[in-house]
């Protein structure tokens, strides 16, 4: 059925996924590159699986959209029991997300034009899980590299959407407390170079956002700001204004999509210590409250923050729009994620600001399952890195 030639490839291959509210779908496939698509129609059929409905229940499916919407063309062909066929044509080069409405909500998939075979199966309704990894309150830790990145790397090849953020405090504070090992280290240049260090280890772990601690916030001469510049992650604090030029000023809030395009928002939260030079601290709550209009764009809304536990206790209780608290600064080891208000918030413990190479490392790991794209679960514990 299906196709072309001119293209590269002349079947479909497909692969599916199936995730939050409706149901979605992926394909990936073989190269169409250089094939003029819009001249060629590469169509595949689907099928959509009811799987939770009676089988003499039949699925309404009325409402196919793409983006942008004159890429792709779907028709129904005909209706079995227990599924639909449709026809799909997709007229470009790139994936395209279809989102659609029926009896148990909004559904979407993901359709790759990529090495389509003849049939897709979209499971409806579909369940999606997402995974937030997150750290906290580092302090120049950067012990069990090893086994941290394999955990992570066990857990990306585990799950489809996995993000990975810290909550603050990767550096210590300045400058008596710089004891490595027992000793007292008071070398500004030692500073520098573990700061850099810190921020590579990071990057090298992938993590996709970061919010300011305090101790970021409270500089030390350029040597802070040089490696928070080449951190190949964002920098998140919606209510630090940041005038100087030392250190370089954080985002708001950002916003991530998964495989199927959901939108995760995530907006960052500080305080900071002392009042240096430079540095604007806005109220975490007045803060907090201008930007529940994120709420309606995402799917799942996240404050990353660096405000201490009892802080996000009072965040989960004056704003229960939010979805997830991930946190940082008290250095609580919360082993299960709490619900506050209907919030899980999390934590996942800290280390002393005296380097050594005897500090535990934690990862914390949040699981958010999704089933029509509504939040159904959602929980989080801490992983001991290195006990096996
Ligand atoms: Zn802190």
């Amino acid at each position: 059925m299906l196709f072309t030639e001119s293209t590269q490839c002349s079947f479909f291959r497909f692969l599916l996924c199936f995730i939050f509210m409706g149901s979605f779908l992926m394909l990936s496939g073989s190269s169409y590159a250089n094939s003029d698509y819009y001249t060629e129609k590469r169509v595949i059929t689907a099928k959509v699986y009811t799987s939770e409905l009676a089988a003499e229940s039949a699925l309404d499916i009325t409402r196919w959209n793409a983006t942008p919407a004159d890429e792709i063309l779907v028709t129904t062909e005909r209706i079995a029991t227990d599924y639909q066929v449709y026809t799909i044509e997709l007229m470009s080069d790139d994936c395209q997300i279809l989102q659609f409405s029926g009896q148990l909500g909004a559904g979407r998939v993901q359709v790759c034009p990529q090495e389509l075979e003849d049939t897709l199966f979209v499971h409806y309704p579909v369940i999606e899980t997402i995974v937030f990894l997150h750290t906290n309150d580092h302090h120049f830790d950067i012990n069990l590299q090893d086994e941290l990145e394999k955990k992570i790397n066990e857990i990306r090849g585990s799950y489809s959407d996995v993000f990975l953020f810290d909550a603050g405090d990767i550096f210590v504070r300045h400058p008596r407390r710089w004891v490595v090992n027992d000793t007292l280290e008071k070398d500004v240049e030692w500073y520098g170079q573990r700061s850099m260090e810190m921020v590579e280890s990071m990057n090298a772990l992938g993590y996709q956002a970061m919010t300011l601690g305090n101790h970021e916030l409270d500089y030390v001469e350029s040597f802070t700001g040089r490696a928070l510049d080449a951190a190949k992650f964002p920098l998140l604090s919606a209510n630090m204004e940041i005038t100087t030029d030392a250190l370089p000023s954080p985002q708001s809030h950002l916003h991530f999509s998964t495989n199927t395009g959901r939108t995760i928002s995530v907006m960052g939260l500080s305080v900071a210590s002392g009042n240096k030079h430079g540095i604007l601290q806005k109220d975490i709550f007045e803060t907090a409250a201008q930007y529940m209009y994120l709420r309606e764009e995402a799917d799942v809304f996240v404050a990353l923050t660096h405000i201490g536990l009892q802080n996000d206790a009072r965040l989960a209780e004056e704003f229960p729009l939010l979805d997830i608290i991930i946190g940082g600064h008290s250095h609580h080891l919360i082993e299960e994620a709490v619900l506050v208000n209907d919030v899980l918030v999390a934590q996942a413990g800290g280390n002393r600001h005296e380097v050594s190479d005897q500090h535990p490392v934690y990862l914390g790991k949040i699981t958010v399952k999704m089933k029509n794209g509504q939040i159904t679960h959602k929980e989080g514990y801490v992983i001991f890195i290195g006990d096996e």
